[in-house]
């Protein structure tokens, strides 16, 4: 074509990606350090299957199937780009490196392969431009940007076909259909009327535009939130691998104090380089905020808006070791804003309940539990500017070890008429015992110890060797680290471990979801590495193994509702419901927003323990709408901060028909006839 003119567009755009990706480049090596380079290989097969494979675009069928059209449309088109810029070197209108030449073999196969990708691609953008322009899907901002990128991509393929058409049309007239090149032979009559210098021009245009607009497009990537298209596969690829329940620990609090060092996250300066990977990953599709139940019941919680905003910060300030726009302090070095209340409102980060819910969306696998709780982490061990409803649930914790501001001496009283075989009272320790891990829940309220009571009456009748920790249980911390007071956990954590060990335990029952993830996936970062199983997961074995046996019918139509720490936090999903589909009677339906995808009780987080941020209904009476939606004369769950939430719910509805069940008890009603 033109080798000056394609040798000083190419060496523009380059340098101009060059300083632009350098300056992304240098923000995230400045950032903390984080380990994610350990189990290569299963990082390797999660980022074939999640980002080449595109697992979770097919979440939302057509945006996924339209997102796939261009993704793939993009790898397959990478290759015609780069065959266009040497043929901008050399006069050879059919150069395609010798392999990929026209008339060759693979010459050809790619040339149909390439025309189909062309016409998914622009299906892909249509769908796109109707979701944005013509639906107003509400989970896409609608920005100039996206319009623009849409615009460029489109323009992009038709420039290709004019490319060919007009070649076609200008070297082989009168060339009639090729099914190798359908596109551009079908094109081609288009312009077989003009004379050869028009012909030669649309030739021209068609190229130079088609490169042109690759190369600008590239330059806008790092400008823009296409910057994943760069950034996603290594975001999937260093993704945590580990159990999604856990949270990192802050190592060594009290030297950090001593030190003056920050607490969690307060500036960008305490985001880690997979944080900042994160924030340049972000496609904005609005998925996560789309399943946020706090979003969903109006209050000014987005999960979205969290990252946007956080980038947005990130690109106008840099971070005190690579300022892009320094600000100055007193001392003359940099000083940064604190992000929160700067960039994200406190009362957003208070809405959250943890649920994971828009990490199990986003198909960039960008993570916002870690950040959230480590900003509240800041917030209450830095600032002590935690909601003032949480004061209560805080001291209790500390003083007496659960945070329903009860003693420790009426741990049992959940127990009153049953027999309870406590550690303290048993010479030999937990030897060959499963130890029952109540709760603070089943403990102290007052509906929830029927759970608890339910299970002890099921383990006998399953003649389990089973012990308990008695007035020694102390609360697990879990509402004390998902607020943020990682002081306060590590220091329960800490207690419990060495109760446990002092014991000789090594495995654990629970039937509080929040507690089966936080002795699971947290107590082994303080040494405690138990075997933990969840109730639903105990029984279902017992009833598989026959020891346990539902015979009374139990008739009722029945919707179980996953809890967020054994769903998303641990992916049990099939164990609860295995219990109820082994009771005779028992009609399992499902709910619409079910699984990985069922909507949070309103309790994670700490929630359940403070008041709920402002908004337009409760997270707990949404989700119970829901399950009634479904006809089902019961609901059941299987963690005892769950039952509260939503029998409090069904309460305020004043829905005097609906049942609300534990797993076990439902389950005890079948072997026993009844519940005591
Ligand atoms: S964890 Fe749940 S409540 Fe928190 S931001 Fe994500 S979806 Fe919303
Ligand atoms: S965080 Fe993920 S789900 Fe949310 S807008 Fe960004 S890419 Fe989409």
């Amino acid at each position: 074509m033109s080798p000056v003119a394609m040798a000083l567009l190419l060496a523009a755009s380059m340098g101009a990606f060059g300083v632009l990706a350098w300056r992304r480049w240098r923000l995230l090596r400045l950032a903390r350090p984080e380990a994610r380079f350990d189990q290569l290989g299963e990082r390797f097969r999660r980022m074939m299957r999640m980002g080449v494979g595109q697992q979770r675009m097919s979440r939302y069928p057509l945006a996924g199937l339209a997102h796939k059209a261009i993704f793939f449309g993009f790898i397959v088109l990478l290759l015609r780009s780069l065959i266009l810029f040497a043929r901008g070197f050399v006069d050879a209108p059919g150069f395609g490196y010798w392999v990929f030449d026209s008339g060759t073999l693979l010459g050809n196969v790619y040339a149909l392969v390439k025309d189909v990708y062309v016409v998914l691609v622009l299906a892909g953008v249509g769908v796109f431009a109707y979701m944005r322009l013509v639906a107003r899907t509400r989970r896409l901002t609608l920005s100039a940007e996206g319009v623009l990128i849409l615009v460029i991509i489109a323009t992009m393929m038709i420039a290709d076909v004019v490319y060919d058409a007009a070649g076609l049309a200008l070297h082989h007239p009168g060339a009639g259909f090729s099914p190798w090149e359908p596109l551009g032979s079908l094109a081609a009559p288009a312009f077989a009327w003009m004379g050869d210098g028009a012909k030669a021009f649309a030739w021209h245009a068609g190229f130079w535009v088609h490169v042109s607009l690759v190369l600008g497009f590239l330059n806008l990537l790092p400008l823009s939130k296409h910057f994943h298209i760069i950034t996603g596969l290594p975001n999937v690829f260093f993704q945590d691998l580990t159990p999604p329940g856990r949270l990192r620990p802050i190592a060594d609090i009290e030297g950090k104090i001593e030190r003056g060092e920050t607490l969690g996250l307060r500036t960008l300066d305490d985001l880690t380089w997979k944080g900042v990977l994160d924030l340049y990953s972000c496609t904005e599709c609005g998925r996560c905020t789309d399943h946020c139940p706090a979003a969903k019941t109006g209050k000014i919680l987005s999960p979205k808006a969290i990252t946007v905003d956080l980038r947005n910060h990130l690109y106008a300030t840099g971070s005190s070791r690579g300022a892009t726009k320094a600000v100055e302090g007193e001392g003359g070095g940099v000083t940064l804003e604190d992000i929160v209340p700067a960039v994200v409102n406190p009362e957003a980060l208070w809405a959250c309940t943890t649920c994971r819910a828009c990490e199990q969306e986003c198909p960039l696998n960008i993570s916002y539990v870690d950040k959230i709780v480590d900003m509240r982490r800041h917030l209450v061990m830095e600032r002590g500017e935690n909601p003032a409803s949480l004061n209560g649930a805080f001291q209790s914790m500390e003083r007496a070890g659960n945070p329903y501001a009860a003693g420790a001496e009426d741990r049992l009283k959940w127990a009153e008429g049953l027999e309870v075989p406590v550690l303290s009272d048993l010479p030999e320790g937990a030897k060959d015992r499963v130890l029952f891990w109540v709760g603070c829940a089943p403990a102290y309220d007052a509906r929830a110890r029927g759970i608890a009571r339910a299970m002890v009456k099921l383990l006998n009748h399953a003649k389990v060797d089973w012990c308990c920790l008695g007035a020694e249980e102390c609360c697990t911390g879990d509402a004390a680290r998902r607020a943020g007071n990682e002081f306060l956990f590590q220091a329960m954590a800490t207690g419990n471990v060495e109760t446990l060990k002092r014991y000789g335990v090594t495995k654990i029952l629970t039937v509080c979801a929040h507690c089966f993830n936080s002795l699971g996936n947290e107590y082994p970062d303080f040494g405690g590495a138990f075997e933990v199983v969840h109730h639903t997961q105990f029984l279902a074995a017992l009833v598989r193994e026959g020891r346990l046996t539902p015979t009374h019918r139990v008739e009722t139509s029945l919707v179980y509702h996953d809890a967020c720490y054994l769903g998303r936090h641990n992916d049990v999903y099939d164990a609860p419901r295995e219990v109820l589909r082994s009771v005779p009677g028992v009609t399992l339906v499902e709910a619409a927003a079910s699984r990985d995808r069922g909507m949070c009780c309103g309790a994670g987080g700490a929630q359940m323990f403070k008041e709920e941020e402002h908004g337009t209904q409760r997270v707990s009476e949404a989700r119970t709408i829901q399950l009634v939606q479904t006809g089902a004369k019961t609901i059941a769950s299987a963690c005892p901060f769950c039952m509260r939430m939503l029998t409090d719910a069904v309460a305020k509805q004043g829905d005097g028909a609906i049942a609300q069940m534990d797993v076990a008890e439902v389950l005890l009603k079948s072997i026993e006839g009844e519940i005591a």
